[in-house]
């Protein structure tokens, strides 16, 4: 009767405390575990009445399959997310790439931030091409690589940069004016062009967009930036161009009229 109790009990329990680890964070899976060996032994002495003590050991086996679904469930959960994370990296900057950075847009314009402003600033390196013919593939990538993280540096948490592809970047700024944004967009530009990159003068040129959130419309705003980035290519690089307001522009004349 007794090991019907621990047959029966880890049965009906197993399926929750395996749910339990894939979804939850391990302390909370070893906390349902540790109730689901309570519930199981607690069924077991209300059933056996009071057990002889070489029966307790009948009770390792379910404990141990309890034990064994929150370390098999766990490591499931962490490859996952670890594939999550891979999948939304850059292999070479380790940066956020371009499918995370089309998930924070998602979020920006599922009006998660409605009504906050937010900066778009694409960052792209001078003459990258140059720099790979003259010195190689993999002296390129190594400027990527620095470059990537003096950005990242000078950014810091004031929003996240992505490697939005090739020698482009593109940091998500939000609550920031203009000013702020601009600000930001120079501390990128002189981060890299401060210091020579294994003897090489590397400079980007950075196209700034600030927007509103209620009314953030990703592709005007990026492309406005792009356009500023443009601007900052065509005026002699190693500089930062800020897009006008088209939205504040347009409300403007409209209470003037
Ligand atoms: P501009 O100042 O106008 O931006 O000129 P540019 O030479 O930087 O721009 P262009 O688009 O002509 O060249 C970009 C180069 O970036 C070409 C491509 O081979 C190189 N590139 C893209 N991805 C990588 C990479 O992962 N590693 C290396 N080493 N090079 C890359
Ligand atoms: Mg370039
Ligand atoms: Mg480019």
């Amino acid at each position: 009767m007794g090991d019907l109790w621990t047959v029966g009990g880890a049965a009906v329990l197993l399926p929750l405390v395996t749910t339990t680890a894939i979804v939850f964070a391990t302390r909370v899976s070893w906390a349902m575990a540790g109730f689901t060996m309570v519930c199981i032994a607690v069924g077991w002495l209300a059933s056996a009445g009071a057990p002889a003590a070489d029966e307790l050991p009948a009770l390792g086996l379910p404990w141990l399959a309890v034990a064994l679904c929150v370390l098999m469930a766990s490591a499931l959960r962490d490859s996952d997310v670890a594939h999550h994370l891979e999948a939304r990296r850059d292999p070479l900057t380790g940066l956020r790439n371009r499918t995370a950075l089309d998930e924070a847009v998602g979020e920006l314009a599922a009006g998660r931030r409605a009504g906050r402003m937010v900066a778009v600033l694409i960052a792209d390196i001078d003459h990258f091409k140059a720099i790979n013919d003259r010195h190689g593939h993999l002296a390129g990538d190594d400027v990527l690589r620095a470059v990537a993280a003096r950005m990242e540096r000078a950014l810091h948490t004031a929003g996240e940069l992505y490697r939005a592809g090739g020698e482009e970047f593109v940091a998500l700024v939000p609550d920031v004016d203009e000013l702020r944004a601009v600000a930001l967009a120079e501390a990128l530009r002189s981060a890299v062009a401060g210091h020579t990159i294994d003897d090489l003068r590397v400079t980007v040129s950075v196209g700034v967009a600030a927007r509103a959130g209620t009314s953030f419309d990703w592709d005007a705003a990026y492309a406005d930036a792009d356009r500023a980035l443009y601007r900052a290519k065509s005026g002699g690089r190693n500089r930062v161009a800020i897009a006008p307001d088209a939205g504040a522009a347009a409300s403007a004349a409209r209470s003037a009229a």
